[in-house]
């Protein structure tokens, strides 16, 4: 039988797959992966990490077996080891990091298709049909998509952005620790950011600035920015050419130059003190998508006399939303984005093209279809979206407090599970719900922000879908990267919470 445990070798024959002091050992428990799998991290006689050793072995499944081992473990009756090597890529560190996205194809592929579908919202939104899943729309000629007049104007955006991160902060912060044991440190004035955005924008308003216009020109905008991320992410590859070893990340370095372009080299790429992949993270982008939200609900006013109902909603939501991200700015620190993905095209055109023109759909749409919407209807979608917030605020505070100061009164009481790395796992409260309790309550806010759109089209609902099959494979990243953080006990978590999103369902 195959048993093993951290620090204990058993069985003691030769495990026969040239691999010596193992790093981790583990049982796979998504369904994204097969459950009886089992993945093996080891380093071979001349030191190199190499993942990719696979045991099919029945009689392991749903247990876990997984530590810092460095002892050899023993599987003598396990099927005979297969490589996934054509699944792995060596980093410059020689780790072995599995290529994500369906590798250089599906990254050559995403970076076609999601500049493509972004186009395709925008025209979709305002034609008649307005549909989601129809033929592509018809691209305007360059003349009607280029503009150095609209360049300029993004260029305006993102360098008043800018200058507002480098203002004097209310608070720095310090980062998680790098793997060169130091801490990055970041400027928490995002909040500031968008309040001193809402009062020039207010103040340039009240002298004439015709605001509604920039509803007029998305699309060219949209253009505009996604060349300039093409543009800005080839500086970021070629800044990583020079960026030292320990500061590049763990899973843009294969070598290949189209899959890392696409996943970034470099963790945390910098010019002094000026971190790029924080910057855009929260700023250009969150603070422009309420920036045209609100030209689009001030075009609607010009057009139909004042703004519906839903348009006001819509806004509303989203405001909050942006709001809330950037009042607790700080919790970025801590997610995967900053602390594991490199910064290359897809962090850059999600930040800077993908949120601001495709999550300002529903606003669009509305402009373009106006949709009749009650005051009990209005309600009604106010209470889902407290829900989706009360759970998705409740959710990461929780969790951004007990890994603060476990001591914390809110969190001292709750039940935790120990894990060999010293941190412990919440089992109580929202994370004993299920194992992403903040997902779920983004989830229900997605579909808030749909409803007040109608039930006539599909296309309003694209965010709200998109959205659920990000966070979908964003939960099966995490967890793999939990289960070899934390092994055993990240099982023993999945064991008690054993949903991962949706309570009973998923
Ligand atoms: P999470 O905030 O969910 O963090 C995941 C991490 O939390 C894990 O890696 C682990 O890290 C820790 N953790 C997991 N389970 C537990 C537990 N039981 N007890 C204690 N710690 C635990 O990650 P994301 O960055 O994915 O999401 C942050 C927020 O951003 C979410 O609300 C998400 O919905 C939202 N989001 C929104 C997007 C959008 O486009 N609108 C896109 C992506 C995310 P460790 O143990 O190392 O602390």
């Amino acid at each position: 039988m195959c048993v093993a445990s951290p620090n204990l070798s058993l069985g003691g024959g030769a495990c026969g797959v040239g691999l010596r002091d193992w790093s981790y050992i583990g049982v796979c428990v998504g369904p994204a992966f097969a459950a009886d799998w089992l993945l093996r991290w080891g380093q071979d006689g001349q030191g190199a990490w190499l993942r990719g050793q696979e045991h099919r072995c029945p009689a392991l499944c749903g247990q876990v077996l997984l530590g810092q081992v460095s002892d050899r473990v023993c599987l003598t009756d396990c099927e005979p080891p297969t490589s996934i090597g054509a699944e792995t890529m060596a980093s410059p560190q020689g780790l072995k990091a599995p290529l994500e996205f369906g590798g250089p194809l599906g990254a050559a592929a995403l970076m076609l298709l999601l500049p493509a579908t972004t186009l395709h919202l925008l025209l979709a939104a305002r034609s008649g049909p307005a549909r989601l899943l129809g033929p592509p729309a018809r691209l305007p000629g360059l003349s009607e998509l280029w503009s150095p007049a609209v360049l300029l104007l993004l260029l305006t955006w993102l360098g008043l952005q800018a200058a507002l991160y480098l203002l004097p902060a209310r608070k720095v912060a310090e980062g998680l620790e790098l793997k060169d044991k130091s801490h990055l440190r970041y400027p928490i004035n995002g909040f500031q950011a968008l309040m001193l955005t809402a009062l020039l924008v207010g103040l340039g308003v009240s002298g004439g600035l015709p605001l509604g216009a920039l509803s007029e020109m998305l699309l060219p905008l949209a253009f505009v920015a996604i060349l300039t991320t093409f543009i800005f992410s080839f500086l970021l590859y070629m800044k990583a050419q020079v960026a030292p070893t320990s500061g590049l990340a763990p899973g843009g370095n294969s070598g290949n130059l189209i899959y890392d372009f696409f996943m970034g080299r470099e963790l945390n790429p910098r010019i002094g003190s000026f971190d790029f992949k924080y910057f855009c993270e929260l700023r250009p982008g969150l603070i422009g998508w309420v920036l045209i939200n609100l030209a689009l609900l001030i075009q609607e006013a010009e057009l139909r006399g004042s703004p519906s109902l839903a348009m006001w909603l819509v806004n509303g939501f989203q405001l909050l939303y942006v709001g809330d991200a950037l009042w607790y700015e700080e919790a970025v620190l801590t997610t995967m984005d900053i602390t594991h993905d490199g910064f290359g095209f897809m962090l850059a055109f999600g930040d800077l093209v993908w949120v601001p023109f495709t999550y300002s759909l529903q606003a669009q749409f509305l402009l373009y279809h106006p949709q009749p919407l009650g005051l009990p209807g209005a309600l009604l979608i106010c209470l889902i979206n407290a829900v989706g917030y009360y759970i998705f605020r409740g959710a990461n505070s929780q969790k951004n407090t007990f890994r603060k100061n476990p001591s914390d009164p809110s969190v001292a009481g709750l039940e935790t599970i120990p894990t060999a790395t010293g941190k412990r796992l919440l089992v109580s409260g929202w994370w004993g719900m299920v194992r992403h309790p903040n997902y779920l309550g983004d989830l229900i806010m997605a579909l808030a922000w749909s409803l007040p759109c109608g039930v006539s089209h599909l296309l309003p609902y694209f965010y709200f879908l998109y959205f659920a099959a990000l966070l979908v494979h964003r939960e099966a990243r995490d967890e793999l990267q939990c289960l070899q953080k934390y092994g055993r006990a990240w099982h023993e978590y999945c064991q008690r919470v054993p949903y991962r999103i949706v309570p009973y369902i998923y």
